[in-house]
């Protein structure tokens, strides 16, 4: 028996987002994405402010409502439930346990200010997943060398850089061991010298083998790491391909004119 490449199986397939669609009143602000992410894939977004890239991340885990389409993550269609070809919304009970899958770091931290480290990576494993306090202190611990902040664990966030929070939420994300990660925008509100730091614990997310989704303004990091750049405007997918190919030789007039503007 041959064996298939990875990417024709549909096991392979982590993400699968189907003509989505979504309006704020008149204002169609994703006018039907497709878009597939294997596993083991690190996709970067591209695209103008206001394109429709935080949108299209929250529909992933059903922060927003689709007006249409649909997305499968790991095979599993979500925020509703499919009877006899009609879709229903879930429960938030089913929603809630459906986004322990998915690891979501947004441009703010949002650390819970009143915690230290230690508690801010290990509450949600120990009152969602109901690990023993033990068993999420040592993951906690394990993932704060991950991301070279061994030894803060009684840190407060008002203690540490904004690069050594982000780090703090990117273990937090991971320490639900979740199957794909979403970034948005992730180094956007960090003073430049803290740029690197938290690319640098991406960068070693994706060589671990982490499916990613990263919506980034930082074209070195995408050329390097993602093995796919998708560029997006005005709620459309304008052009995607290998990061190389998309970042250094363009197709299309509006990648250009963006590249342009970055450089
Ligand atoms: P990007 O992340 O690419 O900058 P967004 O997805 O944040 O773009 O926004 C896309 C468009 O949708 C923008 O025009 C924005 O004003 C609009 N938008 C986003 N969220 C809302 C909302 N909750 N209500 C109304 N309009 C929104
Ligand atoms: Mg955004």
């Amino acid at each position: 028996m041959t064996q298939q490449p990875a990417f024709t199986d549909g096991s392979g397939v982590m993400v699968e987002a189907l003509d989505v669609r979504k309006s704020f009143g008149a204002h169609e602000v994703l006018k039907g994405i497709n878009l597939t992410i294997r596993k083991g894939e690190v996709v970067c977004l591209l695209g103008p402010s206001g394109s429709g890239k935080s949108t299209f991340l929250r529909c992933i885990n059903h922060l927003e409502r689709m007006s249409g389409g649909r997305i499968l993550v790991d095979g599993h269609l979500i925020g509703y439930n499919e009877r006899h070809g009609l879709l229903y919304e879930m429960s938030g009970k089913e929603l809630a346990r459906q986004r322990q899958d998915i690891g979501m770091v947004f441009q703010r931290f949002n650390l819970f200010a009143h915690h230290d480290v230690l508690t801010n990576i290990s509450q949600a494993p120990m009152l969602i997943r109901g690990q023993s306090r033990e068993q999420a202190f040592a993951r906690a611990r394990e993932l704060l060398k991950l991301v070279d902040l061994e030894g803060r664990e009684d840190a407060y966030p008002y203690q540490l850089s904004g690069g050594q929070q982000q780090r703090v939420a990117i273990a937090r994300a991971l320490a639900m061991n979740p199957k794909l990660m979403l970034f948005d925008e992730p180094t956007s509100a960090l003073d430049p010298e803290l740029v690197g730091e938290v690319l640098a614990v991406m960068r070693k997310l994706a060589a671990d083998g982490m499916t990613m989704l990263v919506v980034t303004h930082e074209l070195a990091f995408a050329r390097e790491v993602a093995d796919r750049v998708i560029f997006m405007d005005q709620g459309v997918v304008v052009e995607e391909g290998p990061a190389q190919q998309v970042i250094d030789s363009p197709q299309h007039e509006r990648t250009k004119t963006f590249l342009r503007r970055m450089h």
